[in-house]
């Protein structure tokens, strides 16, 4: 599998954080307290306030993300470049896109990304070769939605990719068993 090279630009926060706010709606909002699903959209937090019992959520809140403190478009950037061209990209130079001062917390999201790669890779049973977009790696669904968007600006290239990323990022971490 050739993979579609394609570095987007950093993307702004903002823009990050309304996508990745669109893909949890669509996923649905549920409490983890109440179970209740009705909530509100607090912007200056940004966080999900559940209107029964006033529970708050992140966003990042039951995906890869949780607990860091580092923003949301420095994943998407470091899926990115770990998708494009992992074996031509160190982490130093990640961290020098990133125009980030510290090594170390990129280290580790740049970790946490390929441990979650690794759990996520599906299993290719013999026979059925026909599997669906959802269901490929996510180094394939980049090459897909870059053929796809091959002619048109490099700007709408990079919001599906972002938006490729952020359902991927938005995925709960994968724990062995
Ligand atoms: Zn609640």
């Amino acid at each position: 599998m050739i993979v579609g090279y394609h570095f987007i630009k950093v993307p702004d926060e903002k823009l990050c954080i309304s996508l990745l706010k669109e893909i949890k709606e669509k996923h649905g909002i549920v409490c983890r307290r109440c179970d209740s699903s009705e909530y509100y959209w607090k912007q200056d937090k940004m966080v999900f306030e559940c209107k029964e019992c006033r529970l708050r959520t992140s966003l990042k809140v039951g995906t890869i993300m949780n607990r860091s403190r580092l923003p949301i478009h420095f994943w998407v950037v470091a899926v990115n470049c770990i998708i494009s061209g992992s074996f031509k990209l160190t982490i130093k130079d990640i961290q020098r896109k990133l125009e980030h001062n510290r090594y170390e917390p990129i280290l580790e999201m740049c970790n946490t990304i390929k441990m979650q790669l690794e759990r996520l890779k599906p299993e290719r049973k013999s026979g059925t070769s026909l599997i669906s977009f959802n269901e490929m790696p996510l180094s394939e669904q980049h090459f897909f939605t870059w053929a796809e968007c091959q002619n048109e600006s490099h700007k709408k290239i990079d919001q599906k990719l972002i938006i490729l990323y952020l359902e991927w990022l938005s995925k709960s971490p994968q724990i062995y068993y």
